[in-house]
């Protein structure tokens, strides 16, 4: 029997149905799913796997935290793990069995070394497929000169492009899944003792622990550097001069030549000096050409997904994924910017054209289809492009939007460039010169297709030289001030990620969620949070080696020598330990000194904004500065708010403060919206989210009219909802209105206006649930 390995039951049961021709068995164990079929070659069978089924951990014995040093877990022998023992186990079983095997997963550094694992566990319970393997490195070797054991490489889940795989079955990568085994060892070592050892100094155990990571925290780095520019960043006033001139087609606003005044008398002289009536000195147009746009590779795609569609770049690969394990895609991980020859292109536009929504693309078919070739070529996968055509309407929300922006943009490859008409014209009134410009689309070329790349007309009133144009009004002055640099997006994020060699194509997106998981940072675009900072801080004097993205670059070259076969995994291990010891050595030096910014960080993010009640009574803290309210954690991970002004001691004296109020517990996140409510003025405002749903916003002020609208939205859902609920136990019962007295209901929420009424028992609405909290969020404006 030849058992197919794949890296997930969707893609086994797909190869299933598409070798065997749909007469596949299913079939489970342990409860994990598989196929068997038979053919020429004989009896088929295929699994999948749930990604990475082994992974690496520490012996036993260094899980203490508190015990264990450090320096031991650097040098702890690492042990193999089941992440999932079931799949284990079905693989163990299968493989007894088998006299050849198919390693069919994922074609890419991970996917080889998840095939890898697999095939260790086959070998353990099946030696015979590979007579004399041994462990260790040239094991790979031997291994790969045995026939029974072979590699299917495919890059979307067709039938064409499996069929031609499992025609052209190749070997495993040994290298290059020792490439991945290192990277798996390193993260998990660096990751674990960083981890432990900023805990330890700050005494954070628990849930409350603060991570590191070797990728984690330089990508943080990122968003801390450009937050630090911010602040720095001082506003220079500048003016802008403006003037209206009257036209038959209708007046129109003309910019002073001189972008900005820097001085503001120059500006008011540049006033003095315009008079009526302008005249046209000269009217200049151009054209511009854009070139369609590349093929897409994951860091285009992700960026796109999330500057076009608003999907955050982890979204939009989970997303991306599942339309590849449906068959609609191809492999979303890539860096290829150019087609493979062997992808019938034609076939594939010819087939999408005939769906309405992509209509635009039929002229692509008159003549020869060149697609453009961006600048990267590797071999591996082929951009991310659509593998079948489908009506978008077929799919839900996100994924829809999804899959449109790959077909729009695969199409967009082969159409000619978008032209542009640019027209310019000079005025001259006065002793001033003012200008109006305009664009005009003249041949949308692509952006037909590409409709998210189409510029919207910029239309000018027709102008020729020498034409007199009298002055309506008065030129006026715009005050303006220089902006800080913008925050970076979770898209441009990615591509500072790539560009410095800061994780890889498959784990970019996730290390940003982490950093949101964390508290590290918060908000769209990502906004760092005062901790976020002071781990960057203290990182940065004390462990610059952890701060900064070379040390993670320079491994990430190590893995690729590996793949390439020039150095070896354990090499790299043992030279990556080394770095490790004397980073944690320094770090154990300085423990005191860090741990006191971090800890000042923390408390930073507890303060919420200045206190308006003190601030009318004229109390200050020692430095003048306004007593602020701030978060104060409570037991059982409830917590409130209060004013730093309150005191302890005395809290009946008139110089106490009394504000303080509930919060959301510690189920929840909270970050600071406004030290003071733009709507009410009174009280700092929240952005709280649960685990799961949107956010919503929290004034402080109860009777803030926002809180008030949240309550009523919320009481109606909540009355709607019970007289659903009484009408169909009142449909269940057929009218019977009896009603045993133990099956009361408890009282209802405070405000609920049928608290007094009959009513069919219910819960009472977790605070947490789904629709209560739309609701809340649906009633702020
Ligand atoms: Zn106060
Ligand atoms: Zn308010």
């Amino acid at each position: 029997m030849r058992l197919i390995i794949t890296e997930k039951n969707s893609s086994a049961k797909k190869i299933a149905e598409i070798l065997s021709g749909g007469e596949a068995k299913a079939d489970a164990t342990y409860k994990v799913p598989f196929y068997t079929w038979s053919d020429g070659e004989g009896q088929q069978m295929s699994v999948g796997l749930k990604g990475h089924v082994m992974g690496v951990a520490f012996p036993e014995g260094y899980s203490n935290w508190q015990e264990t040093d450090l320096h031991d877990l650097i040098d702890a022998e690492l042990v193999p793990e089941p992440t999932d023992k079931n799949v284990v186990k079905a693989i163990r079983k299968l493989a007894k069995d088998a006299d050849s095997i198919v390693i069919a997963t994922d074609y890419d550094r991970e996917g080889e070394l998840i095939g890898l694992e697999a095939l260790q566990q086959v070998l353990e319970v099946n030696p015979g497929v590979a007579a004399d393997a041994s462990d260790g490195e040239d094991a790979g070797a031997v291994l790969a000169a045995r026939p029974p054991i072979k590699r299917a490489r495919y890059s979307a889940l067709t039938k064409d492009e499996i069929e031609r795989a499992f025609s052209q079955l190749d070997e495993l990568a040994y290298d290059l899944a020792y490439a991945g085994a290192a990277r798996q060892d390193i993260d998990l070592i660096w990751g674990a003792t960083l981890t432990r050892a900023v805990s330890l100094a700050t005494r954070r155990f628990g849930s409350n622990f603060l991570s590191v990571g070797r990728v984690q925290s330089p990508t943080l780095a990122l968003i801390v550097e450009r937050e630090l520019e911010r602040r720095a960043h001082v506003p220079k006033p500048y003016w802008e001069v403006f003037a209206k001139f009257a036209h038959p087609d209708g007046a129109f606003e003309a910019h002073h030549e001189t972008d900005k005044f820097w001085e503001r008398a120059e500006a008011d002289a540049a006033l003095k000096g315009t008079t009526s009536p302008g005249v046209v000195k000269d009217v200049t147009s151009r054209r511009n050409t854009r070139r369609p746009p590349a093929p897409y590779n994951t860091t285009a795609f992700t960026t796109d997904a999330s500057s076009r569609l608003g999907i955050t770049p982890a979204s939009a690969m989970r997303i991306a994924e599942d339309l590849y394990m449906d068959g609609f895609i191809s492999y979303p991980r890539t860096d290829n910017t150019v087609y493979p020859r062997s992808l019938n292109t034609r076939e594939l536009v010819q087939s999408l054209a005939r769906i309405p929504d992509f209509a635009a693309a039929q002229p692509l078919l008159d003549g020869e289809l060149n697609p453009t070739r961006g600048k990267k070529e590797t071999t591996d996968h082929p951009p991310i492009h659509p593998t079948q055509a489908l009506y978008p309407s077929a799919l839900e929300g996100a994924k829809r939007r999804v899959y449109e922006l790959v077909v729009r943009r695969f199409l967009a490859t082969f159409a000619p460039p978008m032209i542009t008409e640019s027209t310019r014209a000079d005025i001259q009134a006065g002793s001033e010169s003012y200008f109006v410009r305009g664009s005009v689309v003249v041949d949308p070329g692509y952006a037909a297709i590409y409709t998210y790349a189409r510029s919207a007309d910029d239309e000018i009133p027709k102008l020729e030289q020498g034409q007199t144009l009298e002055l309506e009004g008065d030129p006026w002055i715009v005050d303006k001030e220089t902006q800080p640099p913008a925050r970076i997006s979770q898209g441009k994020l990615i591509e500072l990620m790539e560009e410095r060699g800061l994780g890889t194509k498959a784990t970019r997106a996730d290390i940003i969620q982490k950093l949101y998981d964390r508290g590290y940072v918060y908000s769209n675009p990502p906004e760092p949070s005062e901790t976020g900072i002071a781990m960057y801080k203290a990182f940065h004097e004390y462990v610059p080696r952890m701060a900064t993205p070379e040390m993670t670059a320079e491994l990430e070259h190590d893995m690729d020598q590996i793949a390439a076969g020039e150095t070896t995994k354990d090499e790299v291990v043992t030279i990556s330990r080394e770095m490790l010891h004397s980073t944690t050595a320094a770090l154990e030096d300085q423990r005191e000194v860090f741990a006191k910014q971090i800890w000042a960080g923390m408390d930073e993010d507890k303060f919420l904004g200045p206190c308006k009640v003190c601030e009318e009574a004229g109390r200050a803290r020692e430095d003048g500065s306004p007593n602020r309210l701030r978060i104060i954690d409570l037991k059982g991970g409830k917590r409130m708010y209060g004013c730093e002004g309150w005191n302890r001691d005395d809290p009946e004296s008139p110089d106490s403060c009394q504000v303080s109020g509930p919060l959301p517990g510690r189920g929840y996140e909270l970050w600071r919206l406004e030290e003071r409510c733009s709507v009410c003025g009174e009280r700092p405002r929240l952005t709280v989210k649960g685990f799961r749903g949107r956010p919503w916003k929290l004034c402080l002020n109860d009777d803030c009219p926002t809180m008030v609208e949240m309550r009523e939205k919320r009481a109606e859902r909540q009355a709607a909802r019970e007289a659903r609920e009484v009408a169909k136990a009142a449909a269940e019962e057929g009218g019977d209105s009896a009603e045993p007295e133990g099956e009361k209901a408890p009282a209802s929420a405070k405000g609920t206006p049928n608290g007094g009424r009959r009513r069919a028992p219910r819960k009472k609405p977790d605070p947490g649930t789904k629709r209560t909290r739309r609701a809340r969020s649906s009633s702020k404006r």
